[in-house]
């Protein structure tokens, strides 16, 4: 079955094709993403005109899409789009091509929760089988699930404040070091001592497994005041964020007994933070190339792992919600 994925929470039109084969394995066939660039000039995404630039490209990435895996829109056998949490004007614009398409072609629609697209982007590295710990790492979000069977999440672990990815994004900013923040202080930190400045964990010795990024981008503020170097201030902030995030989730596997840990979403994208979860004890997937930031590739992963546990598709009536917990548990 050829799956389409659908994805315009934010300021990045995504449109991906799975392949889901007899046996249950994915592949992916096409991931195009459009990142737009309007935003650039305000210092952060302008939800109209995120919705405005979804319905103008959406056509061209879905045909960049069409043609990257070779086939026609006739043989799509079902299709995802993400229906929450993010701008609603953006998700409208996705979501209502899906359901367009759906309706029209008589195929199932599958209504995708985008942090269930960031998990599933693991998917395409390994058949992902319960149980297992979920770090979702991007721009919005650092939250830490328990998944102890396929659609079910139990949050484990939350920030407090900041996103991880958001922190990254914010220390480039006063560190001078551009946009998009996260490649742009993981490539200043190559250049940097990472001892340079003395961060110090958040929560060290805390008994929970929450995270927090304020303190952080507090003290990365002071340290640039102070005359710290933008390289060694990457290095050091680097090394400290991806230091709580490895600690508490390994704390956190451990106690729960889990063995195997997915890393998801931009932040995941971060080498620093990859050669250390992957020097743990833990069986660690990161989703491949292209699927860690926005794309529709992974809603199409989430889509295909719904199907292949025979879950219903859903009506087309459901709109798309700004906010939207993945856990039952808040968050
Ligand atoms: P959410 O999924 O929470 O709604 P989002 O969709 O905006 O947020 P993503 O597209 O998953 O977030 O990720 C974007 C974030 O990832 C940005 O904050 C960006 O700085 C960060 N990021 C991207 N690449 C890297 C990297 N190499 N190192 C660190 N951070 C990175
Ligand atoms: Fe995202």
């Amino acid at each position: 079955q050829l799956v389409l994925g659908i994805d315009t929470s934010c300021d990045d039109t995504g449109v991906g094709l799975v392949e889901l084969a007899a046996d249950g394995s994915v592949s992916v066939r096409a991931n195009r993403v459009w990142s737009q660039t309007v935003h650039a000039n305000y210092g952060g995404v302008m939800p109209e005109l995120a919705s405005r630039e979804h319905v103008e490209r959406i056509d061209a990435v879905m045909d960049d899409a069409l043609k990257e895996a070779g086939v026609r829109v006739s043989d799509i056998s079902a299709v995802a789009a993400t229906s929450g949490p993010g701008l609603v004007g953006a998700l409208l614009v996705g979501l209502m091509y899906g359901k367009g398409l759906a309706q029209g072609l008589g195929i199932p629609f599958y209504a995708t929760h985008h942090l269930e697209g960031h998990i599933y982007a693991a998917a395409s590295e390994s058949s992902l089988q319960p149980p297992y710990l979920a770090l979702v790492v991007s721009g919005g979000h650092t939250h830490l699930f328990d998944v102890p069977q396929t659609g079910e999440y139990v949050l484990v672990g939350a920030t407090r404040d900041d996103a991880a990815g958001e922190a990254f994004d914010k220390v480039a900013r006063l560190a001078g070091l551009g946009y998009p923040g996260g490649p742009a202080v993981s490539e200043a930190a190559k250049r940097g001592d990472p001892k340079a400045v003395p961060f110090k964990v958040p929560l060290a010795g805390q008994k929970g497994y929450e995270f927090s990024f304020s303190g952080l981008k507090t003290a990365a503020l002071l340290a640039h005041r102070a005359g710290a170097k933008p390289e060694d201030l990457a290095a050091s902030f680097q090394a400290v964020a991806v230091k709580s995030l490895v600690q508490t989730s390994v704390r956190a596997a451990r106690d729960l007994g889990r063995r195997t840990l997915v890393v998801s979403g931009g932040v995941a994208a971060n080498t620093a933070l990859r050669e250390s979860f992957a020097a743990t004890e833990l069986n660690v997937i990161f989703p491949g190339k292209g699927l860690n930031t926005d794309n529709g590739a992974m809603i199409a992963l989430a889509g295909a792992a719904a199907i292949r546990a025979g879950r219903a598709a859903h009506g087309l009536e459901d709109g798309a919600t700004a906010y939207a917990p993945l856990a039952n548990s808040a968050g």
